[in-house]
């Protein structure tokens, strides 16, 4: 069996070396049309490479997927993050677990990842094609031709990993196969705030926020950061992936609503002021910091809310009291544009998921053909999830190449 890797890639090496601990007879050619492989593991997680995430029930797994989740599910069972940890540790990599679930080699460095995977590929007599772009593929009989650089080559097998691409242009040979594609759009960015003065406070992080678009149902939950631009941390990026659809139809032009005190409701913060106000009635509101807020947050708020700085507690009440209360859990800002992350962005779009069998990871309408990685309609959130759905799919393609 002489199996096409279209695509040098996390998902085109984990499923080559699927493919060979599978069908060890077969001969697997890699085809990468950039100088170097494997060039986004080197630069992931900050050039750390957050393999996975310490999420252990597949049900919760899947759900940290804004497009996909319900299809890995089905294909977790054949390798899920815990199949990842093993993986590796059979291969003397240990993975080390983070506080916020994300899971990095021990090494804290991409290249113990690259290593592996080259080592074991060259070991398995996997062939390693750089400045090979695939050009072309034709169905012809049983059998694939592709057109590597000015070279016709013929396969019994062909999996595509080349990885999110985002224009649709250029997934129109696929399309030309009569695969349906969607729309590929960005996923995981910041948010512009270029006309906000909160900007001003950047590098002030709030471990529990909620942050929701106006006018719409979409949370984003967790650390806020302010940076110079505008917004970032695990809220803002998880909203950007939920939302990245419909923040694109917005073109990204759009109002959040911060809720600094997570999901405190009025209720709750009028009982809190008013204790404080009993105790603290002759001190100064801007001294008197009741949550686990930045004190440069605090001054601020307040301030967005026209008290006056030396203003005390006694003197809290009325509109002042409804304002403040209205910033600290419904916080208005005016979003005009976004930036890419640089730990992790990815696209959400690709082939459509109803075109691939959930259980063998190969196309529905074309025989012997396997997909795999970020080409599909698959994406996640940060932290591991991007990777771990790259390493299920591969090995699932792998594992079914003889199409069984
Ligand atoms: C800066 C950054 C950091 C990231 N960090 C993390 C992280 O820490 N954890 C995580 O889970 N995810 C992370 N991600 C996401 C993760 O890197 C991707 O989801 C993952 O690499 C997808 O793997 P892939 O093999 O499908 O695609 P890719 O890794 O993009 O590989 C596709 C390969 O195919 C090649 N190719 C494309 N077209 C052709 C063609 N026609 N012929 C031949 N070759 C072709 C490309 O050159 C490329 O080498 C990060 C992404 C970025 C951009």
């Amino acid at each position: 069996m002489k199996v096409a890797v279209i695509g040098g890639g996390a998902a085109g090496f984990f499923s080559s070396l699927s493919i060979k601990a599978h069908f060890p007879d077969s001969e697997v050619s890699i085809f990468e049309k950039s100088s170097k492989v494997l060039a986004k593991v080197k630069i992931s997680g900050g050039g750390r490479c957050n393999v996975t995430h310490a999420c252990f029930d597949n049900n919760l797994l899947s759900r940290h997927y804004p497009r996909g989740g319900r299809f890995l599910q089905k294909l977790f069972y054949q390798f899920d993050a815990k199949s990842t940890v093993d993986w590796f540790k059979h291969r003397d990599i240990l993975l080390k677990t983070y506080p916020d679930g994300c899971m990095f080699p021990q090494s804290n460095n991409s290249q113990t990842i690259i290593d592996a995977f080259v080592h074991e590929a060259i070991q398995k007599n996997v062939h390693i094609l750089t400045n090979s772009p695939v050009r072309e593929i034709e169905k012809i009989n049983e059998r694939f031709r592709l057109k590597v650089n000015d070279e016709l080559l013929e396969f019994d097998r062909v999996v595509i990993t080349t990885g999110g691409q985002p224009k649709k242009g250029g997934l129109s040979w696929l399309e030309d196969l009569g695969l349906d594609i969607v729309d590929p759009v960005p996923s995981l960015f910041t948010f512009n705030m270029p006309n906000e003065s909160v900007t001003s406070l950047m590098g002030n992080v709030v471990n529990d926020v909620t942050v929701r678009i106006e006018g719409e149902k979409l949370l984003g939950k967790g650390p806020l950061l302010i940076t110079h631009w505008g917004m970032s941390g695990p809220a803002i990026l998880e909203l950007s992936a939920w939302g990245a659809r419909m923040l694109h139809e917005k073109n990204y032009q759009f109002h959040i609503l911060v809720n600094w005190l997570n999901e405190m409701k009025e209720i709750e913060l009028t009982e809190v002021f008013e204790v404080i106000k009993i105790k603290h009635s002759n001190k100064k509101i801007a001294n008197i910091n009741p949550f686990p807020i930045t004190n440069k947050i605090w001054c601020y708020l307040i301030e967005k809310s026209g008290i006056q700085p030396d203003a005390k507690w006694s003197e809290f009440s009325g509109k002042l009291k409804n304002k403040l209360i209205n910033n600290l859990l419904n916080d208005r800002y005016t979003v005009s544009g976004k930036t890419t992350f640089k730990e992790e962005f990815v696209t959400a779009g690709g082939v459509a998921l109803h075109e691939i069998n959930p259980q063998t990871m190969e196309s529905k309408k074309i025989k012997g053909l396997f997909f795999a990685g970020e080409i599909l309609d698959i994406d996640g959130v940060t932290g591991g999830f991007n990777f771990q759905a790259a390493w299920t799919t591969a090995f699932v393609a792998g594992k079914h190449i003889n199409g069984h």
